[in-house]
Order: C-alpha cells, then sequence, then structure tokens
C-alpha cells in the first residue's frame, strides 16, 4: 500500500471539506473493493475519509413514491429489510446474490455503485428498476449514472448520499454468478411499471446496459415466451477465462427469460 492520510469525519460536511481540502483524496465505504485495490498498489490516495462514522448515511426509508436506501447501507440490510422485501422483492434477492455473508455485511450500495465494477449487482438494480442517485449536489438519473468501465457521471469529490427506487408493479432478478466470487457473469433485473419495462445486464459489458428489443416485447407481452428469438450480438461482450462472448450473449437470453419468470412468481 502506497502511504496516505486516514481520516473518520463525523458529518458529511465534514467529509466535503476534508475531501476538498486534499490533494487526491478518496471516500471510503465497506472498503470491500478500494482496500484490495490499494493493497495491490493498483490504486493510491493521498487522504482517505472513511464515511462509517456519519450519522444518517445508512438505512432504508418507505416513503410515498418508492424506497429511500442510504449510500452506507450494508447488503445485508437490503437483504433482510422487510420494507424492501414488500415493495421491490427482486431487490432484497439481488442484495442476497452479492458475494457472501462478509462481503455482504460490510459492502455498501454507494460503494458498489460508485466503483462501477463490470460484474457487480446493483448496476442492473439501478438502471433495471429506473432509480435515481442522490449525491450532495444534485439527483442523477439511473440511465446516466453509469458511464464507462468503472467509470460514473460522479465529479470529483461528489458523495453519493442515498439511492430512490420507484417501486414497479412486478420487478425480476436472475444471475448466473461466478462460483468463486459470485460476481456476475451475466445478470438481469426486468421490471414492469405503468406499460413500460426496463430489462438491464450486467456482467455482459463494460458497464451495464438495456436491452431495447427486449423491453419492446415485454412491453407488448410480459412473458418469458415474448422474449423467443431475441438474441443479444457477441460482438464486443467481455471474454475472459470464465465465460467467452457467444457464452455471455447466450446467457442474456436465458438470465432474462429467468428474470422475467421471477417477476411473474406468485
Ligand atoms: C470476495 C468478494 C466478492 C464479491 N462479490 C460480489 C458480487 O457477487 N456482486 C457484487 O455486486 N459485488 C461483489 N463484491 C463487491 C462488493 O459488493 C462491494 O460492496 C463493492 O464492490 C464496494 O462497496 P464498498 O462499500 O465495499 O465500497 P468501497 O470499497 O469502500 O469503495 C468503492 C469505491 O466507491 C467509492 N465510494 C464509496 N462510497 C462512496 C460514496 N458514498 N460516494 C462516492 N464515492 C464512494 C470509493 O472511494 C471507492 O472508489 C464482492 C467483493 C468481494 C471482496
Amino acid at each position: 500500500m502506497y502511504p496516505f492520510t486516514y481520516h473518520r469525519p463525523a458529518s458529511l460536511d465534514d467529509a466535503r471539506a476534508r475531501l476538498a481540502a486534499s490533494e487526491d483524496g478518496r471516500p471510503l465505504a465497506g472498503g470491500m473493493s478500494l482496500i484490495p485495490t490499494m493493497r495491490f498498489r493498483l490504486s493510491s490516495c493521498s487522504d482517505l475519509v472513511d464515511l462509517n462514522a456519519i450519522d444518517g448515511l445508512a438505512g432504508i426509508e418507505r416513503h410515498e413514491g418508492g424506497i429511500r436506501i442510504g449510500a452506507m447501507t450494508r447488503h445485508a440490510a437490503v437483504e433482510a429489510s422487510a420494507e424492501v422485501r414488500e415493495a421491490i422483492p427482486a431487490l432484497a434477492a439481488l442484495a442476497g446474490s452479492i458475494g457472501d455473508v462478509q462481503v455482504r455485511n460490510r459492502g455498501t450500495i454507494g460503494g458498489s455503485i460508485c466503483f462501477a465494477d463490470p460484474a457487480a449487482d446493483y448496476p442492473a438494480g439501478i438502471l433495471g428498476l429506473g432509480a435515481s442517485v442522490n449525491t450532495d449536489r444534485r439527483s442523477i438519473a439511473a440511465d446516466d449514472f453509469f458511464t464507462g468501465l468503472y467509470e460514473t457521471a460522479l465529479e470529483d469529490g461528489e458523495l453519493v448520499v442515498s439511492v430512490d427506487f420507484p417501486v414497479p408493479e412486478r420487478a425480476g432478478w436472475a444471475k448466473f454468478g461466478n462460483q468463486a466470487s459470485r460476481f456476475a457473469v451475466v445478470a438481469v433485473m426486468v421490471s414492469l411499471a405503468g406499460g413500460a419495462v426496463r430489462l438491464a445486464v450486467t456482467g455482459a459489458k463494460s458497464h451495464v446496459f438495456r436491452v431495447p428489443e427486449m423491453e419492446a416485447a415485454l412491453a407488448a407481452d410480459f412473458s418469458a415466451e415474448a422474449l423467443e428469438g431475441i438474441a443479444v450480438a457477441s460482438e464486443g461482450l467481455n471474454e475472459d477465462l470464465h465465460a467467452d462472448a457467444a457464452y455471455r450473449a447466450h446467457l442474456v437470453g436465458v438470465m432474462a427469460k429467468r428474470a422475467v419468470r421471477a417477476a411473474l412468481a406468485p
């Protein structure tokens, strides 16, 4: 690890001030992704600003428009939340499919979406459910948040404070996970709200994406059969030792159907 100065502010304002005053400061959430990259010297920073002592950044609230999840809310809390299970069970299923117990007890929704790993699960949840990401400066629509490989629309020093999820009529989650890490080889979140369908895929490309052709077919007929014959091109899809591009393209179709069936399950 390269040397850095550690800070543990007790308020969001203090965290912002410390990030602004630092040469190359980074927020620290659960540390599940950031600390390993620092230990391997794949990343470094002048200042590490730990968000764990700030009140009000963690928690789940049900309100009229939907569910608000604080940035520092652990995956295990989302998985176990009665509000999430009742309003958006697919989101609880997504959180429960992340990594292992240790990772779910440390990792946070804010850290996951800010890191924007191409195989992370929450990006598909955010995009597939049409959530909005609230920062200390603005609200960013799901469609604008993930911009590339490990890249988001966040500006320097911008902090995610919460994520707002609208409650869909139906939503389903399906994941083909790596057996060792449980990161998504391919995973799909699908949702139906007011006749509109969103279908988001993670694990298959540099960053999460929607599949308009599948969404149009499902808007006309929300059934797994409606996806018959619709294929995603393998060109440009990720290839690694876990799956080549053609297999990932195949998995997108399979996971999309499973997600729809999960959404229709009683
Ligand atoms: C063994 C293992 C298995 C895993 N399996 C999966 C899996 O199956 N699916 C999956 O989706 N993920 C998986 N993960 C990743 C896990 O979900 C982490 O929670 C996630 O990568 C990062 O969250 P974190 O809270 O640990 O963030 P950190 O590692 O603390 O931070 C990640 C990045 O986000 C930035 N950041 C953090 N919080 C904020 C904020 N509020 N505002 C602005 N920037 C912020 C940090 O500066 C850093 O750049 C796995 C991780 C491990 C170690």
